[in-house]
């Protein structure tokens, strides 16, 4: 019973094994061709010699027959033989093989046991030498295929054996037992070498396994390392290496192609007063926006922050790149929903082409960051494309930069003085400074470029405290009741301690704090909310005053200035040029002079030139007021002169009439 268990074994086929199967067939493809060479020459070699002493259908056409058989199918083998099987076929392919080998034993068995009494002993022993060299060659070719190796060797060494044994001599008796012998051992070496072979192929399939599970695990990694996971946008480093490989394109084909860099306008706003939660939020929703836009050759990356880039990998013309630009300016202003509240965001997007603005990667990033700089600076919202005004832009600004760092800030810097007027009491309460900057080597700068320089070099610190001084020397001069309304920059109260230190210039200069106004821009409180409310906290706690200036022109909405301990709004000068014709302007003054009297704040209202702008808001509110039409700025000197004469004027009456 065990032992036709384990024949039976012996005899089956991998079934459940597809994989190793086609090993199998794989490795028996290659000795096909000795197989049948093994056999046509042994089969032919015999048939020779028994030409003479057997029939012509024994020794000639038999024989030629099973010749045909093996051309045949050397033949196949050879035309098959880059097929590749798929598992569903490579088990009835095994099987097909297995009863091959089985049809072709009892065939040459056949032929042999029919030949094998003819011719004299030599003949016979030929027989039997080519029964058992034939069936060692066949079985060794066989190797691989277990269940066909095994049945030839059954089918060749049991016909075989028994026949030699009935034919009683005790040589061909002694060649049975022999072959029997052979068979039984070749038997084992087969299983053995069967069971190695399925080893390897295992071994081997684990191997490829677990490096494929590497590849994947290494193509996470690469995908993980170039992907941002906020916006699953590619990356920094992504972006970088994109540019890197497109540069390199181009220097070699000699084309081009453009970088555009993107900044958020009021992301920081949102930060700030939402949380930053709610600005991750936006930054997908950012990612996404962008993501609807990428088409074959436009690439989005986040640069980090509310930074994100776009390469366009074929060089568009200008007005391309500009309606490129509009369409991501689009959908990036348009509104957010933000933890149920609407935020209101733009996109700058600043272009530089290849090679028209740069000829190496670094020079094009950095043309297209002059771009955004000069949009984020006077086109917010909208696409800039890098051109040589820009270029000189730049070489301006560090040039004043220069100028700046080496300027003897003392002799170089003085001010100039607006009146703020109450048109009700028909009086000046107080006066605006104004920073002014002459320069030996570049004649007078204005404010607002040297201003802007100074606070991107920190600068303004030193420049701050000058005008400082300066300014309170003057207000000891004016007459009590007029208060000094003093710009600042937002590095000037990004720490308590430098706002504590501006507390100590004015108890040092002995002006009387509540004389003191400090005036900062909404985009200076915006870029560190809570920061500014510490500063301005301590600006309040020591009895100085705090407007808000140019009021709406940032982001703040009207809530975010409550939270804010602002004495003053200052409505900005842009919504006066038409607030006597534009009741859109008319509606917007008169709703934050309504929120200024809700507040308890007082409000200034900046840039007025003409008489009916005055008019206008005057019937809206205001009283407090300030522009060319009352004076424009004045050098201290003229000061006194100024108050003197314009005592009691009515400037509005006075200019219609
Ligand atoms: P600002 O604080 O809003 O100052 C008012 C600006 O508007 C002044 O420009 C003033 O000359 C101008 N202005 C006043 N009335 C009118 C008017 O009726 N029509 C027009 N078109 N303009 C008018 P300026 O002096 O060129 O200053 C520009 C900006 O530079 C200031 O705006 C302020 O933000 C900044 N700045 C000036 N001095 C200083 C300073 O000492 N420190 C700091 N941090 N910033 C300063
Ligand atoms: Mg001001
Ligand atoms: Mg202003």
């Amino acid at each position: 019973m065990v032992l036709i268990a384990k024949l039976r074994d012996a005899l089956s086929v991998a079934e459940r094994d597809p994989e190793l199967v086609r090993s199998q067939l794989e490795a028996f493809g290659h000795q096909v061709p000795l197989l049948y060479f093994i056999l046509l020459v042994n089969t032919a070699a015999v048939a020779i010699m028994h030409v003479n002493c057997a029939p012509a259908w024994l020794s000639i056409y038999f024989p030629a027959a099973l010749c045909a058989l093996c051309v045949v199918r050397c033949i196949r083998w050879w035309q098959c033989r880059h097929r590749v099987l798929t598992d569903n076929q490579a088990v009835p392919e095994l099987r097909k093989l297995t009863w091959l080998a089985g049809l072709f034993a009892i065939a040459f068995s056949s032929w042999s046991l029919l030949l094998f009494p003819y011719g004299t002993a030599y003949e016979q022993t030929q027989v039997a030498f080519y029964m058992a060299t034939t069936v060692v060659g066949c079985v060794f070719c066989l190797m691989h295929l277990r269940a066909a190796a095994m049945l030839l060797l059954s089918i060749v060494i049991l016909s075989f054996s028994t026949f030699l044994v009935f034919t009683g001599y005790p040589v061909f008796i002694a060649m049975a037992v022999d072959m029997t012998l052979v068979g039984v051992a070749l038997a084992f070496i087969i299983q053995l070498y069967c069971r190695t072979f399925a080893d390897v192929v295992h071994a081997q399939r684990e191997l490829q396994a677990s490096q494929q599970k590497t590849q994947r695990l290494s193509d996470d990694n690469f995908r993980l390392a170039s992907i941002d996971s906020l916006t699953d946008l590619p990356n920094r480093r992504s972006f970088f290496a994109s540019l890197r490989a497109l540069s390199e394109q181009a220097l070699s084909s000699g084309n081009g192609f453009n970088v555009g860099l993107i900044d958020l306008d009021g992301f920081k706003q949102v930060n700030d007063i939402y949380g930053h939660a709610s600005g991750d939020l936006v930054l997908q929703e950012v990612g996404s926006r962008l993501l609807s836009l990428a088409e074959p050759g436009i690439f989005f990356a986040r640069l980090g922050g509310d930074e994100f880039g776009v390469l366009a990998q074929h060089q568009l013309a200008n007005e391309t790149l500009v309606e490129l630009g509009e369409r991501i300016c689009g959908v990036l202003s348009q509104p957010y929903r933000v933890a149920g509240n609407i935020a209101e965001l733009s996109g700058t997007i600043g272009w530089a082409a290849f090679p028209e603005a740069g000829t190496t990667m670094a020079q094009v990033f950095e043309r297209a960051d002059t771009a955004l700089y000069v949009g984020k600076e006077s086109r917010r919202g909208t696409p800039v494309i890098f051109s040589t005004e820009h270029e000189t832009r730049i070489r301006r600004s560090s040039l004043v930069t220069q100028e700046l760092r080496h300027a003897d800030l003392e002799s170089e810097l003085f001010l100039e003085f607006q009146p703020i007027h109450d048109v009700l009491a028909q009086r000046t309460i107080g006066l605006e400074a104004l920073g002014r900057w002459h320069n030996a080597r570049l004649g007078a700068v204005r404010p607002e470029e040297f201003i802007r320089i100074a606070e991107r070099t920190e600068l303004i610190l030193r420049i701050t405290e000058v005008l400082l001084h300066k300014a309170l020397d003057e207000v000891a001069r004016w007459p009590p009741e007029l208060y000094l309304s003093f710009n600042l920059s937002a590095i000037d109260i990004c720490t308590s301690a430098r706002a504590r230190r501006l507390i100590d210039i004015v108890m040092a200069s002995g002006v009387p704090p509540h004389r003191v106004s400090f005036e900062i821009t909404e985009t200076a409180v915006t870029r560190d909310f809570e920061q500014a409310r510490c500063s301005l906290t301590v600006i309040k706690k020591a009895g100085c005053r705090v407007s808000l200036d140019d009021f709406g022109t940032g982001y703040s909405s009207l809530s975010y200035v409550h939270r804010l301990p602002f004495d003053t709004i200052k409505i900005d000068r842009s919504f006066m040029t038409d607030v006597d014709s534009n009741s859109a302007s008319k509606k917007i003054v008169k709703s934050v002079l309504d929120l200024c009297r809700n507040l308890g704040l007082e409000c200034v209202v900046e840039g007025l030139e003409t008489a009916s702008q005055v008019e206008v808001v005057k019937a809206l509110g205001a009283r407090a007021m300030q522009g060319y039409l009352f004076s424009r700025p004045m050098r201290a000197s003229a000061v006194a002169e100024y108050l003197h004469t314009t005592r009691g004027q009515d400037y509005a009456v006075q200019t219609l009439s």
